[in-house]
């Protein structure tokens, strides 16, 4: 029978959470989804010197921005706790034992100077099969000599023996046949001096108490398989090995390596989901989130790097993404990431939503930008109006909030060099008339008094937008103005009449 579907997201907790590592855990999610099972995420902070205050937190907010919350995670535990590593920690060492004493690991007791003076000596130094003899450890100190090292509570590390000159295969659902060269992997550490497992240990074992039966994870993380399967093996668990699926590469727009966040900084967009404030030095780092996308955009996107479901169809819902996503589609190349197709995405989202749905997002920008919304059948109309106008949330404040508040400033450069006292009379007379009745015959009625007064409209028209908006951009002028109403338009008429003869 197969087994249940378990996966896991596996973040350590060292800080902002790197859009590659959303994008594993979705499609980790979309597979459980996908296949009635479960998505847990487990949090590997073995490693004390990385951990980040605040980190564990923030990576299971953004998971909740993006709607792919774990079925089972430290805040919401499920049968197979702890889910944070560093409790579990008393679990790890009879397994490095057990290695031990089947001959797949030894005790090293090597001091940080003895490694030093080792890496000075021997360039490119690796702990492994052509040094390990040169090492003080359990395999070239006698019996009774390691008893007394620990016996004296000596520091020392436990390093799994890999074999020489051996091919280690594995099937990974991307790449399929992938094999490695033993004779190039090194001796990892698996228990570290302070009696923590390193990542090595730790991820087999829990990968095995959870029962996780496929592991999608990203790209880098390949070269530490051939480790991986070598404990799997010499624990003697191989047939409860889960199925590998290595993601590609999130790469730079240039598609030269990997996307870091110094490439966001360097060209300025955001690799993280949402804003990052490193506790120590209190710098934020901004996310996806705060700089206006919203969720269901960036899962969007995130999902169409490295994946298609075989069609031209670009936007997909969570939902139908549950429904769609197959392992056979991901690609095994690796994926440009390029900020102008995510903000497209973004764009693409704002435009098919309701304005129901995306008002309360609407509201929240505008009220960071200062302008409290009271009346809410107004801002649904708004929001239909400018939205096509919109590509991140916070566009909506500068394409909207002279709905809501009479600009204090005009694009004066725009109006003052054409402007005259002939074009100031007309808009007396354009005020006194206005019915606002409907946007067509508010702009019939305009055009005839232009040419009534020996304009042509189009020399008025730009003047208008300027008194009502404040400068050259938003939907239809008539359209606005009707909107505004007789009073506020009128208002509007006259003082920026004023301004621009001044
Ligand atoms: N703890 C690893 C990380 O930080 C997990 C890698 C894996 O999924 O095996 O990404």
């Amino acid at each position: 029978m197969d087994k249940k579907v378990r996966v896991r997201f596996a973040p350590s907790p060292t800080g902002g959470l790197h859009l590659g590592g959303v994008r594993t855990a979705l499609f980790n999610y979309l597979f459980a989804k996908k296949n009635n099972g479960t998505f847990v995420l487990r949090v590997e902070d073995t490693d004390q010197t990385r951990f980040v205050e605040g980190a564990e937190e923030y990576i299971a907010a953004c998971l909740n921005w993006c709607g792919i919350t774990p079925d089972e995670s430290p805040a919401n535990p499920g049968a197979y706790g702890p889910y944070r590593q560093s409790e579990r920690k008393p679990g790890y060492r009879k397994f490095a034992e057990q290695l031990i004493n089947d001959g797949y690991a030894y005790y090293a007791f090597d001091t940080p100077e003895e490694l030093d003076a080792k890496r000075k000596e021997v360039a490119n130094f690796q702990y492994g099969q052509t040094t390990r003899m040169q090492m003080r450890n359990s395999l070239t100190l006698t019996l009774s000599e390691v008893e007394d090292l620990l016996a004296a509570k000596t520091p020392h590390v436990i390093r799994i023996k890999v074999p020489e000159n051996e091919i280690v295969h594995f099937n990974d659902a991307i790449r399929g046949d992938v094999s490695f060269d033993t004779s190039l992997v090194d001796d990892k550490v698996l228990l570290k001096a302070d009696g923590m497992p390193t990542y090595h240990l730790a991820v087999v074992v829990d990968d095995k108490a959870m029962e996780i039966s496929h592991a999608f994870r990203g790209e880098e993380w390949l070269p530490s398989a051939p480790v991986h399967i070598l404990l799997w093996k010499y624990l003697g668990w191989e047939a409860d090995m889960p199925q590998w699926a290595h993601l590609p590469l999130i790469l730079k727009p240039d598609g030269h390596g990997k996307l870091s966040k110094r490439d966001g900084d360097r060209l300025g967009f955001p690799v993280y989901a949402m804003n990052w404030t490193d506790p120590k030095t209190g710098d934020v780092t901004k996310g996806f989130k705060e700089l206006g996308f919203m969720p269901e955009a960036f899962v969007n996107m995130l999902a169409l790097l490295g994946w298609n479901d075989g069609t031209d169809q670009e936007l997909f819902t969570l939902k139908e993404l549950e429904e769609k996503f197959s392992v056979d589609r991901i690609s095994k190349a690796g994926a440009k990431f390029d900020f102008e197709k995510a903000k497209w995405y973004n764009h693409e989202w704002i435009k098919s939503q309701s304005a129901e749905k995306i008002a309360p997002q609407v509201a929240v920008e505008l009220k960071n930008a200062g302008i409290e919304v009271s009346n809410q059948p107004l801002l649904l109309t708004v929001i239909d109006m400018i939205k096509d106008r919109c590509t991140l949330l916070p566009d909506f404040v500068a394409q909207s909030s002279y709905f809501f508040a009479t600009p204090s400033v005009y694009d004066i450069n725009a109006v003052k060099p054409k402007w005259t006292p002939e074009k100031a009379d007309f808009f007396t007379a354009f005020a006194e008339r206005l019915t606002l009745a409907d946007a067509a015959s508010e702009e019939a009625a305009f055009k005839a008094l232009a040419e009534e007064k020996g304009f042509k409209p189009g020399e008025l028209m730009l003047p208008f937008r300027i008194m009502l908006v404040g400068g050259k951009f938003g939907p239809g002028v008539f359209d606005i103005a009707v909107l505004l109403g007789i009073e506020e338009t009128k208002d509007r008429i006259t003082k920026a009449s004023i301004a621009f003869s001044a």
